[in-house]
């Protein structure tokens, strides 16, 4: 049996959104129906666009339902009527490849965005402008000021996005305090069904929409809603609310990897160790083992990790993530992602650690084991 430590890829679908997707299968209504079946399912839509906005402190109405996180920043940064879009280097591609006339925000080694760079870059042109800042990041788990980087952007006038797919379900968020204008999330990331999500916008925003038909979402979406795909992220959301305290757990556990990871090889690099991180993720690297062997390895041994980000053709390719923090190639290229979840146990992460220490063993020279 495998032991899946790539919660940051995908979780495995908890058990009240299994049920809750599930029941959903059996209603016959589509939302937009006047009649009995359709307010059957009318409420089940409605139901948990409660319990998503609930999971990050915003209101009900504020939630959009999308086809996953990916989707809802196409949607904010296609539809937010701005003509400049300023966003870190360590966003995610589904960000960063949304339009090709982007500007990069520098980051320090560490991946936190550069404050400063921000502020000249908003002082730079003054034509309405959209600043997306992730909440945490997918490969090291490092969080964002993003509270600090509205207080600047609103000085400048500008929008404010998070794309909070990672973040969701591992730190608690609040969507008012935060005071961004949109922010992003996706089931399949806290324990929900792939191929749903939400672009949640702040009370008055507009936007506008991307997929043109029908006036679902009171026409910020068109399409028949995915009842199943959203009941199962609703259920997921009120699950991982739950949940949030469990990560205290698994913060020790990941910890506790780290340091033995560490005290087995002297050169082992744990990045972004000093930061305000995920509880959840970690990424380390032990220079000259290429994680492209490691993980084969380690798959073969029955662990799943990965190497930063899942990428969709399987093939593993440099960070964009670490090459933007200033990390040397041969260091990027020997790194692997841990990332915990609900299911993880510390046995789980005792495993792991002595399949990585006799794996990485046989790969580098025996001088360079710590004592
Ligand atoms: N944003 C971040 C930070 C992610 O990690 C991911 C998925 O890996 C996405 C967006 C895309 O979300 P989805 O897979 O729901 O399209």
């Amino acid at each position: 049996m495998t032991v899946y430590l790539d919660h940051n890829a995908t979780t495995p679908v908890r058990p009240e959104a299994r049920a809750a997707v599930m029941a959903a299968l059996d209603l016959e209504g589509n939302a937009s129906s006047v009649h009995q079946a359709g307010r059957n399912a009318k409420r089940v839509l409605e139901d948990a666009r409660d319990q998503v906005a609930r999971l990050v402190r915003a209101k009900s109405g504020e939630v959009t339902f999308t086809a996953g996180g990916t989707e809802a920043n196409n949607l904010v940064l296609k539809g937010a009527g701005v003509s400049r879009v300023l966003a870190s280097a360590v966003e995610h591609s589904a960000v960063l490849k949304v339009r090709d006339d982007i500007d990069l925000i520098p980051v320090d080694g560490n991946g936190i965005v550069d404050l400063g760079a921000l502020e000249q870059m908003l002082q730079q042109g003054d034509v309405p402008s959209l600043v997306s800042v992730m909440l945490a990041n997918n490969e090291t788990g490092v969080l964002q000021p993003v509270k600090d980087v509205v207080a600047l952007a609103r000085r400048y006038g500008a929008l404010v996005h998070t794309d909070a797919v990672q973040a969701a379900g591992k730190i608690d968020i609040d969507f008012k305090d935060l005071d961004v204008d949109f922010l992003t999330l996706s089931a399949h990331k806290i324990g929900g069904p792939a191929g749903v999500g939400a672009l949640v916008m702040k009370d008055g925003t507009d936007i506008q929409c991307q997929i043109a038909g029908g006036g679902q979402e009171r026409g910020r979406r068109a399409g028949t809603e995915n009842i199943p795909g959203i009941a199962g992220f609703g259920a997921a959301a009120v699950a991982a609310r739950a949940g949030l305290e469990d990560f205290a757990r698994l913060a020790q556990i990941r910890d506790g990897l780290e340091k033995k990871a560490r005290a087995a090889f002297a050169d082992c690099v744990v990045f972004a160790e000093g930061v305000n991180r995920l509880p959840n993720t970690s990424a380390i690297a032990v220079a000259g083992v290429a994680n492209e062997t490691l993980l084969m390895a380690l798959d073969l041994d029955g662990f799943a990790v990965s190497a930063g980000s899942a990428c969709s053709s399987g093939k593993v390719s440099v960070s964009h993530v670490l090459e933007a923090m200033g990390v040397a190639k041969s260091l990027s290229t020997a790194t692997i992602r841990i990332s915990l979840g609900w299911t993880s146990t510390a046995d789980e992460a005792e495993e792991f650690i002595k399949a990585w220490i006799s794996q990485v063993r046989k790969k580098v020279p025996a001088s360079e084991f710590a004592a």
